[in-house]
């Protein structure tokens, strides 16, 4: 048997890898985005397909290959089926693991953006997608040291009911101060307060709010694109958040 190690982990992505091959994408605590490749994983029947499934939480065997390392055996912790399946959560699904994928880097431990994508997994199994995609947003951005500055204005110190978001320095403005440098936008005194209620709630909290709509996707759209501007780069799948829901 060829050396080997153990990781746990959340599937991001399962990709096609030749005629008869998958390559996964692994989210995990210590190692960073591992990749993995599934010998036989594009046949249905196959053992090692059965473990190559998006969103699920796996505890995987893997052997070390010259230039990719291979699947080797393990097991599901958590299928989340509906992830996959259910449309109303398909495509949340989706956007989540590509924000994940862009965040994380190789070999990078980053536990704090682990534990956010397994909470966030596990609400979407209960909690409207849209919320718990705003909650993803605000943690992610918080994860990554981006969180915008809400609690007070940037020029005045005052507090803030709504106001310019300046996306370049994270920085809010009240009406009666000038705002920061574009690109930016405006956000109401509920997407304000609502944002702040994500940053600081418990988890386990986030289905038991109920904002208006409206302010959830307005909230969800600023972030997703703050979050494109700061990543320099667009997210594909968000174009599926509306379609499918
Ligand atoms: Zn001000």
């Amino acid at each position: 048997m060829t050396a080997g190690y153990r990781i746990e982990g959340i599937i991001l992505f399962s990709k096609p890898l030749g005629e008869k091959d998958r390559v996964l994408t692994v989210l995990t605590p210590d190692r960073g985005l591992v990749r993995l490749s599934v010998r036989g994983g594009r046949s249905t029947g196959s053992r090692l397909a059965a473990l190559a499934l998006p969103f699920s939480r796996v505890r995987l065997d893997a052997w070390r290959g010259k230039s990719l390392d291979g699947l080797r055996g393990g097991e599901v912790l958590d299928a989340h089926r509906c992830l996959r399946e259910d449309p109303g959560t398909i495509a949340h699904s989706f956007c989540i693991a590509e924000i994940v994928g862009r965040l994380a880097q190789e070999g990078e431990a980053d536990r704090a953006l682990y534990l956010l994508v397994v909470t966030a997994f596990r609400l979407l199994e209960v909690a409207d997608p849209d919320l718990v995609m705003a909650f993803f947003l605000v943690r992610s951005t918080k994860v990554a040291g981006l969180f915008p500055l809400l609690d007070a204005c940037r020029g005045c110190g005052g507090p803030i009911d709504g106001g310019f978001l300046s996306f370049e320095d994270g920085s809010i403005s009240c009406p009666g101060c000038p705002p920061g440098p574009p690109p930016g936008h405006n956000m109401t005194a509920e997407m304000v307060s609502l944002a702040r209620r994500l940053r600081d709630l418990h988890p386990r909290d986030v289905p038991d709010l109920s904002p208006s709509p409206g302010a959830l996707v307005q909230l969800r759209n600023l972030l997703l694109d703050y979050l494109e501007y700061h990543l320099g780069r667009s997210v594909n799948s968000r174009r599926f958040l509306d379609i499918l829901a």
